[in-house]
């Protein structure tokens, strides 16, 4: 199975892809992990992206989808895997379409988890305390005003990001204000319908 999860800062992808990845042996390639550690190794590729990831701007799509391609053409990589912060744009969806295509694959479900604004900022709020209570780094872009950009962000891809997903009728749509348990309830349960 191929998926990619969707959703906005706080809505919970970080969470319920470790889980739906051991329950359903996928591997997992997140974006933003990649990004973060491509920065705190300071490799060419982190060079480049962090200044946008930084201010919370999207990391511009060449650089993004030439990192796809590289870890999805990677042999370590089972033929089934849950993308996490990608495609955040149509734009990407579409080019993840297209190189899948070349590598004879295609992708099963986009998984979008809902979750309103202000439940967004208070997670993402309290995910920057509890780093900096336990002493852990907190990020740049933890800040709330790069968080309520990174929201901004989200809202105006989104739209079109849906539709795509929508058109060629592989979005499923989970209520993520759940308790986690119960989110990974509804997407395995929506997963096997
Ligand atoms: P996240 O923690 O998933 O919100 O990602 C942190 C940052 O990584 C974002 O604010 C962007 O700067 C960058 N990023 C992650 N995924 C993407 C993507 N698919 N396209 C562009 N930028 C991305």
């Amino acid at each position: 199975m191929r998926l990619v999860i969707l959703g906005g800062p706080g809505a919970g992808k970080g969470t319920q892809t470790r889980q739906l990845c051991r329950t359903l042996s996928l591997s997992e390639v997140s974006t933003s992990d990649m990004l973060r550690e491509a920065i705190a190794s300071q490799t060419d590729l982190g060079r480049q992206a962090q200044p946008y990831v930084e201010k919370g701007e999207l990391v511009p799509d060449p650089i993004l989808i030439q990192f796809i391609r590289q870890r999805l053409s990677q042999p370590d990589i089972a033929r089934c895997w849950l993308l996490e912060g990608y495609p955040r744009t149509a734009f990407q969806a579409e080019e993840l379409d297209f190189l899948l295509e070349e590598l004879g694959q295609h992708l099963n479900w986009a998984i979008y988890l809902q979750v309103s604004e202000s439940v967004m900022m208070n997670r993402s709020l309290e995910r920057s305390r509890t780093l900096q209570d336990n002493a852990i780094n907190s990020r740049l872009d933890d800040q709330p005003e790069i968080i309520q950009r990174r929201i901004d962000l989200f809202h105006e891809r989104l739209p079109l990001l849906l539709e795509y997903y929508g058109y060629h009728k592989r979005l499923l749509t989970i209520n993520s204000e759940q308790p986690p348990e119960q989110v990974q309830q509804d997407i395995l349960q929506k997963l096997t319908v």
